[in-house]
């Protein structure tokens, strides 16, 4: 038990294992209750708990090798849980209350209570000291690619604009396969949970046989991530005008029967669900207009969401001016693909008369200020968008175009990139902050997670304030200096009730085996 977060002990949660609070140490595995699951073999999926510890294991369907990760969901519900006494509670709520010496009160999966310490119950089943932190809600990543982990920094890709970027990766993710779809999926999580993310939603386009996207949600229930899963995917290869080979494209007809599988087997669409499904063409040039049009009746049948890139660079614009005689935003338009239920990528280049339209029908936007940097693509008018009524939210985009997965950093190059155009006052900390809380939330169509309050989802974070990186500046303004410094990553994280990270460690994951396993799938894809 470390003095940073005071752990009382809770018989009912018997294999978290406690104590070496280390920050940067890796404590190992948590195998503390191996003995006390019923013997016999482990089926794929089976709830009873952690995998054994088997250096580079891969099960039947290629699971994570050598990645111990907690499954049992009920197993790590917490009953009462007490965060108490924060050094500050940002809740992001309506009233954008900030509270120093706040707690928050959680009941299984739900928040009961947030208020000053003194206001709230003082005991729980598990209480968290958390007076060197401040705790706000758990940051929503509104896009991002997860299987590109594995082509992180390529060199043939390193400095190429968007279309030659493509281009050179196509060949590569053609190879993937589902072990390295599952090690990329477990990377891109793990730093992405200890970054602050506890919703993302990824949107994976390309499924080279044996792949498909039950093997991202098996993962993202692994880990305990709260997950939209974007069934993405692409139709027109080359020999079509499209810039894929023809081999990864799929066949029409079988990307909606799956889309609709994926939706009927997957998809919870009650509150605080854990797994959502959302559909998801690359892009509206990617697929033809059919599967477009296809994809929003299927979706709106099934109350789902869709999301595609859009108006991410001027070659799309001169593409789909040449292809299609129509700007972005009008061929999205024409597939009736704007409203409350649609969210777009990048969104770099929209003239101002579509971000009026856009901001009519609350049309969505996942801002990616690293992508749109690394890329050289350009810089979105957040503040026009903002103005005009669009959802926004933020994205770490694809792990080869940023190429981390790092939400906390996300935040502050939406808040630097905001004031590159020579405004210093373009974007300040707390709003940067509510683009990757409330905004997030808002862009996945949800009203139980991005603000701490009474009935919302117990999905919180805590970042520690005595560290080199927050020295000097959490004495001055603890919230501000989440987006001003170059914060490392998370202390806590708590998602439905269950804590996923604590002491700046992931709970139940052996880190060092997941990167050996996922490293060995990136160098199999260039053999
Ligand atoms: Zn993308």
């Amino acid at each position: 038990m470390s003095d940073q977060i005071g752990v009382r002990t809770n018989e009912r949660e018997p294999f978290v294992e406690r104590g070496g609070g280390d920050r940067g140490a890796h404590r190992g595995v948590q195998r503390g209750d191996i003995g006390e699951r019923p013997a016999g073999p482990r089926a794929h999926g089976d709830p009873r708990g952690v995998l054994e510890d088997e250096p580079q294991r891969i099960d039947e369907r290629g699971f994570v090798g050598g990645v111990e990760v907690v499954e049992r969901h009920e197993g790590l519900l917490i009953g009462k849980l007490l965060i108490r006494d924060a050094a500050l509670v940002a809740t992001f709520d309506a009233q954008g209350r900030e509270i120093a010496g706040g707690s928050v009160f959680i009941v299984d999966n739900a928040i009961a209570a947030v208020g000053p310490a003194a206001e709230l119950p003082q005991h729980a089943d598990r209480v968290i000291d958390a007076r060197n932190l401040t705790i706000l809600p758990g940051l929503v990543n509104t896009h991002h690619h997860f299987t590109q982990t594995l082509t992180r920094a390529l060199p043939q890709a390193q400095d190429a604009g968007l279309f030659d970027w493509l281009v050179a990766l196509y060949p590569i993710w053609a190879r993937i396969d589902a072990r390295a779809v599952r090690a990329s999926t477990a990377v891109a999580i793990a730093e992405l949970m200890l970054s602050g993310c506890t919703t993302a939603s990824d949107h994976t386009y390309l499924w080279p046989p044996g792949t498909s996207l039950d093997d991202q949600i098996e993962v993202a229930r692994a880990f305990g991530l709260r997950f939209h899963a974007a069934r993405g995917s692409m139709s027109i290869g080359q020999s079509h005008g499209g810039l894929p080979p023809d081999s990864v494209v799929e066949n029409e007809a079988a990307i909606l029967r799956d889309s609709q599988r994926l939706i009927e087997t997957h998809h919870d669409r009650e509150r605080f669900a854990m797994t959502r499904i959302v559909l998801a063409p690359c892009s509206p040039f990617s697929v033809s207009r059919d599967v477009m049009r296809e994809s929003a009746a299927l979706a709106r049948s099934y109350g789902v969401h869709l999301h595609t890139h859009l108006c991410e660079t001027l070659d799309e614009e001169r593409f789909c001016l040449e292809r299609y005689g129509r700007r972005p935003v009008e061929l999205a338009e024409d597939l009736g693909w704007v409203g409350p239920d649609v969210w777009f990528a990048h969104m770099v280049h929209p003239a101002p008369a579509e971000i009026e339209r856009l901001g009519r029908t609350r049309t969505g936007a996942a801002h990616c200020p690293n992508s749109n940097l690394r890329l050289g693509s350009g810089i979105a008018p957040l503040g026009a968008m903002a103005a005009a009524g669009m959802r926004l939210g933020l994205g770490v985009d694809g792990s080869a175009s940023n190429d981390a997965s790092h939400m906390l950093a996300e935040v502050r190059a939406a808040m630097l990139l905001a004031r590159a155009g020579g405004n210093p006052g373009a974007l300040s900390a707390r709003a940067a902050l509510r683009l990757a809380t409330r905004g997030g939330a808002a862009v996945l169509g949800r009203d139980d997670i991005g603000a701490l309050a009474p009935g919302m989802a117990a999905d919180l974070i805590g970042v520690r304030l005595d560290t080199l990186a927050m020295a000097g500046a959490a004495v001055h303004d603890p919230l501000a200096a989440l987006a001003f410094t170059a914060s490392a990553g998370v202390d806590l994280s708590v998602i439905d009730g269950r804590v996923r990270v604590e002491h700046g460690l992931l709970v139940g994951v052996d880190v060092p085996a997941l990167v050996a396993e996922h490293n060995a799938c990136a160098r199999r894809l260039l053999t």
